[in-house]
Formats: C-alpha cells, structure tokens, sequence
C-alpha cells in the first residue's frame, strides 16, 4: 500500500457561500503544483486534499515538501491507506509507523471515523488498536493524557489513513482566491516579506523593480530577480517588471533640491508602479515600508508618496520590529539573498538630510521643473518583463 498525503484546509473550511470556490482553486493549484513531482492523483473530500502518487516514478519527497508551501493547507501529513478493518490497519501502523512508536516513551491511538458505516465508535477503534500496539511495543507505555507520540487513524469513506501527528501547514488563503496586486520589490530584507504576506492572503502577485544602471549593477538586478523567484515557492509563478530608473534619478539629480530626492523619487516609483498595476488588473500596491525605520517612512513621507495613488497600498509590515521581520525572512528562505551586499536605487542619490515631516505642497514646488508625464512615458515604454516560477535556476 502506498502513501499518500492528507492536506487539512485551513480557514476556507469557514467561509459559507465562497467555500466551494475556494476548494476548487485550492485544488487545482495543488495539482499544478504537483505536476513537477510526477502524476499525481488529487481529490477532496471531507475538507481534506488527498494527495496520491500514482507510479513508482513520483518523486514523493519533493512533492512533500512542495505541499508544504502551498498556502490554504493548514496542516498536513504523510499517511498510509489501508482496508478498513482492523487486521488491515493494525498492520499497516506496524509497518508505517512502527519505528516511530518504538522510539516513543508512550503513545496513545486517536481515532477519527467520517464513515458512520464502520461498525465500531472511534473510541473502541482505539481502544482496539492501542491494546494490540501496547503487546507488540511493551516497552512503550499507553498514555492517553500526555503521549510522547500519537497515532491516528481516520476511517474515511474510499480507506483508512493511519499517520503520525501532522505538521503545520503554510495557512493562509489559497493564492488567486484574493486577486492580485503589485509588489515594488528591491533587494532589501523587508519587500521580499512583504509580497509572502499578501500572497498568503491569497493575491496572485506581480512585482515591479526599478533598476539604475550603471548606478547599480546587473548582480543587483539579479538579486532581485532571485528574491522574487524565492518567494514564487509559496507565492507560485511571477511576473517581474524591470523597470529602467536612471533618466528619472539623474533628472531629479540635475532639477530638485538635494533634500526631496527621495521622496520625489518615490512618487515616481509609486505611480509607475500604479500605472503598470492598472495595466496588469491588480487592484492594489504593497510595499516593504515600516513606520519610522527611514526617513521616508514617517507618516508625512508616505502621505507624499502615497499622494500620487488612487488605489489601496498594503504595507504589511508597517507595524512590525525589524527582528519580526527577519524572523519571517528567515522562515520563507529569503534573508540570505536579501542580505547579499548589492546596492539598490534608492541609495544612490541619498540626500544628506532628507525632509521628514515634508508636505505636499513643498513636494510640488520641488517639482515643477521636471515633465513628469514625459518621464514616466519613456520608463514604461522600456519594461523588461520576467516570468519566474520555482523551478527555474537560481539567479545567483
Ligand atoms: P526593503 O528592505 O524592502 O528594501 P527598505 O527598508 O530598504 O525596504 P526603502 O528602501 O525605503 O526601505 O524602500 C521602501 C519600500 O519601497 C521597499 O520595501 C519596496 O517596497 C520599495 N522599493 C524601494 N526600492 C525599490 C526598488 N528599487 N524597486 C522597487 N521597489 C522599491
Ligand atoms: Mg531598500
């Protein structure tokens, strides 16, 4: 008998009306998921995703590891099938969990039975099969208040599924059930997080970078490009907007007082960024920004930058503590990367004492020798579009 993965829908089991939508969606992007790691046979019932290799070629591993990052699955587990009745799956605990429950100081059987046919109630399943564990492993007690390990098994309608406990799924919704928005991805720790938190919430995301050749070099594009593929493993593919920033930095540059720069450069990417959202049917931006960690970061600053948007700005980690955030990046695998030391744009043409508490009208004065629409033409009109998923090579 064979093995095969029990996925737990999280949240969506809640959501009345929309459930059946999002399972579907769920479903399939488990299954496109899979599609890497071999045939895969991929159904739902009972609010749970059944995940089944069908030949000996799956790589089930991998596939293991790939549903562990797939959001909407709030816990799962390797289990194996079995008949349902109890010799069966006596025996298929012995074979499958066997060695665990050696190594275990104690261990009770839990039960669960979705099949109201199965002639025992889950408590004499138990009972059953904890009694038969206990003379095949004496060493290892019955403890059924606080076990060092459990056993499951679940009676369901097509078998029975034994497992060991199952481990915390990626949660969150699952990705396209949400709608999609814009990410402005740099090469820095905090963007990266922030595009893995609102694809948790379901949004397909797109990102867009703004990249100042020869200000900043190709490894620096690279890097991004490489964050952005980093995060397709829970976010699934990407598109990356490349958008070419130098004209607009060296034209502030040349026409707007030192202590603006940024903020002014900002404004650009903001409604570059929005443009190209439109475009793409994303509803909304979402930036790295966290109140108070630069000087374009105060609540002044953003209301500038955000002046030049008519549509929502998520910033997830606005509230958060740098060591939260890093925590996160560290999870999602993107800290490495992010902390690789290539230079992004902003930092090129840094004021040495940028305004903190500017306004906008200070923000139009400093303005009003540039054309922006001239300007903002030309960046779109040079977009280099990337499409990432996973499974590409590393970037660097
Ligand atoms: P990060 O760690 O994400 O780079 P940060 O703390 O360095 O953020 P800033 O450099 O002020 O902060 O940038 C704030 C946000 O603006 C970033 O989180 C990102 O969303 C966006 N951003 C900054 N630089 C770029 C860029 N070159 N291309 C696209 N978006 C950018
Ligand atoms: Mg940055």
């Amino acid at each position: 008998m064979k093995e095969i993965f029990l996925l737990k829908l999280g949240e969506i089991v809640l959501k009345g009306a929309n459930k059946r939508q999002f399972e579907s969606r769920l479903r399939q992007n488990v299954r496109r998921r899979m599609k890497y790691y071999g045939n895969f046979d991929v159904y739902l019932m009972q609010s749970t995703l059944y995940v089944e290799p069908m030949d000996d070629s799956c790589d089930v591993d991998g596939a293991w590891e790939a549903c562990s990052s797939i959001f909407g699955v709030v816990s799962l587990c390797r289990s194996r099938a079995c008949e349902k009745n109890l010799d069966a799956i006596f025996n298929a605990i012995e074979e499958y969990l066997g060695d665990d429950l050696d190594c275990a100081r104690s261990f009770k059987v839990e039960s669960k039975r979705s099949d109201k046919a199965f002639p025992m109630t889950s408590i004499q399943l138990s009972q059953d099969i904890g009694g038969r564990l206990a003379e095949a492993h004496p060493h290892v007690e019955v403890d059924v208040h606080h076990p060092d390990y459990t056993v499951f098994v679940e009676i369901r309608d097509l078998a029975a599924y034994v497992h060991g406990p199952a481990v915390p799924g990626a949660g969150g919704l699952p990705t396209g059930v949400g709608g999609r928005a814009m990410v402005l991805l740099s090469g820095g720790i905090d963007s990266p997080v922030a595009a893995y938190m609102i694809a948790k919430r379901g949004v397909e995301v797109e990102a867009v970078h703004f990249f100042s050749y020869p200000y900043t070099s190709q490894l620096a594009k690279d890097k991004v490009l490489e964050l952005a593929r980093l995060v397709t493993r829970f976010s699934g593919k990407m598109t990356v907007n490349v958008v070419g920033f130098t004209e607009i930095q060296e034209a502030i540059r040349d026409k707007c007082p030192e202590e603006y720069f940024t903020l002014i450069m900002r404004r650009f990417m903001m409604e570059i960024s929005m443009r190209l959202a439109k475009h793409d049917g994303c509803g909304a931006l979402i930036t790295g920004e966290n109140l108070g960690q630069v000087a374009s970061q105060t609540m002044e600053a953003m209301a500038v930058t955000g002046a030049v948007v008519d549509i929502p700005i998520f910033m997830p980690l606005i509230g958060m503590d740098k060591e939260e955030i890093v925590t996160i990046a560290r999870k999602i695998g993107t800290l490495e990367t992010s902390i690789l030391p290539y230079e992004d744009c902003c930092t090129v043409f840094t004021p040495k004492h940028p305004k903190t508490k500017p306004t906008l009208e200070q923000l139009l004065y400093a303005e009003r020798n540039l054309d922006r629409e001239a300007l903002i033409t030309r960046a779109m009109d040079n977009i280099e579009k990337f499409k990432l998923e996973y499974y590409d090579e590393p970037r660097i």
